[in-house]
């Protein structure tokens, strides 16, 4: 009984955190080793250069907040250390080079990786079950029956096609979910010009290059590149393909002569919807079964997830005091 939280992302942890502030007992289940999702860092192993142990960002590069409430949760992270400001200007480029900067918002970095970021902010009252693929999400009159247990309330906070997998009553959306497939280059010594990131437009190999050691605050001699979503899907089934083409791409944008000592690439055949609702999140009719994440409340960003993360936490906790299903 009590609660389950499917997902350990960023809006998983949000939501669970909803659940157990309002006093619901919670347990958050991820099929990952670790919690995160697509706030995923990975730790440099046997790169043969100085850098093994560090962790560099894999998945989402930043994040930006404007929300009060989503606000101060950053404040907090930022006093306790987990998150640092990190810039407001990226330079802008295209095919052959930098063409000039862009200033915006603040984003927000983790001196030890986005993934420390939802790992730090769980509660500890909340139970973290990882490695822990769920199966089958069953809805009978107002009963959930989650790999053959029983919960008062659930929440499946994760992109909506791997939610319609685990339950059929979930809505199908049209909305396409874009694909990027991330290249880590580790370098013996920085070469390239002063920069944090780089939006590349009208590139038909890369779309963003973010300096990891400047983002991470070390200096590092790391960089991250996404590679253009229509070259990506075509690279799902054999990411490492797609390097040479965005190695060259890299030094071509950068205009530098050095190769990586290192190279790495990691596929997201779900990376980001190309659109999303302005719903907080989806409340089943019946049962007190809800989907959250960067798909509602306006995303696909992290603040947005956590913001729907957060409300169906909410939403759940009221359904969880009342023991009916609580929807928008
Ligand atoms: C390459 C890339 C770049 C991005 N850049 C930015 C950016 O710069 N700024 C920004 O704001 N956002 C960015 N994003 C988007 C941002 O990462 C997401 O909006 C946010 O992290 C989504 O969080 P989530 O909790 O909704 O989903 P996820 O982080 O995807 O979490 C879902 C979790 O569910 C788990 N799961 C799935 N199925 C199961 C199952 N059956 N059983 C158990 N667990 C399961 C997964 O393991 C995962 O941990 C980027 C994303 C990518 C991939």
């Amino acid at each position: 009984m009590g609660a389950l939280v499917v997902g350990g992302g960023i809006s998983g942890a949000a939501c669970a955190n909803a659940l157990s502030s309002a006093g619901v007992e919670v347990a958050l289940r991820d099929r990952g080793r670790r919690l995160g999702g697509r706030m995923a860092s990975r730790t440099l192993r046997d790169t043969g250069t100085d850098f093994d142990g560090r962790p560099v960002d894999i998945g989402a590069s930043y994040f930006t907040a404007r929300d009060p409430e989503f606000i101060a949760t950053v404040d907090r992270l930022i006093d306790a250390g987990h998150v640092r400001p990190w810039t407001t200007s990226f330079h802008v480029a295209g095919p052959s080079g930098i063409e000039g900067i862009s200033t915006g918002p603040m984003r927000f970095a983790a001196p030890r990786g986005l993934r420390s970021v939802v790992e730090t902010m769980v509660d500890e009252a909340v139970s973290v079950i990882s490695s822990s693929e769920v199966e089958a999400v069953v809805v009978a009159g107002t009963e959930i029956r989650i790999d053959g247990e029983t919960h008062d309330v659930a929440a499946l906070c994760m992109p909506l096609p791997q939610a319609t997998r685990l339950h059929a009553g979930v809505p199908d959306s049209t909305i396409t979910w874009e694909p990027v497939i991330a290249v880590t280059c580790v370098f013996d010594e920085r070469s390239w010009p002063d920069i944090d990131g780089v939006f590349v437009n009208d590139d038909p190999v890369l779309t963003w290059i973010a300096d990891d050691g400047r983002r991470r605050g070390d200096d590092a001699p790391v960089l991250v590149a996404h590679v253009h979503p229509v070259l990506s899907a075509g690279h799902l089934t054999d990411p490492s393909g797609v390097i040479p083409e965005a190695v060259a791409a890299l030094r071509r944008v950068l205009g530098t002569d050095a190769l990586p000592s290192w190279v790495d690439a990691h596929r997201w055949t779900y990376a980001k919807p190309l659109a999303a609702y302005p719903e907080p999140y989806w409340m089943h009719d019946d049962a007190p079964l809800g989907v959250a994440g960067d798909l509602w409340a306006e995303g696909p960003r992290v603040e947005a997830a956590w913001l729907s993360g957060h409300s169906l936490g909410r939403a759940l906790a009221e359904a969880a005091a009342s023991g009916t299903p609580s929807g928008r």
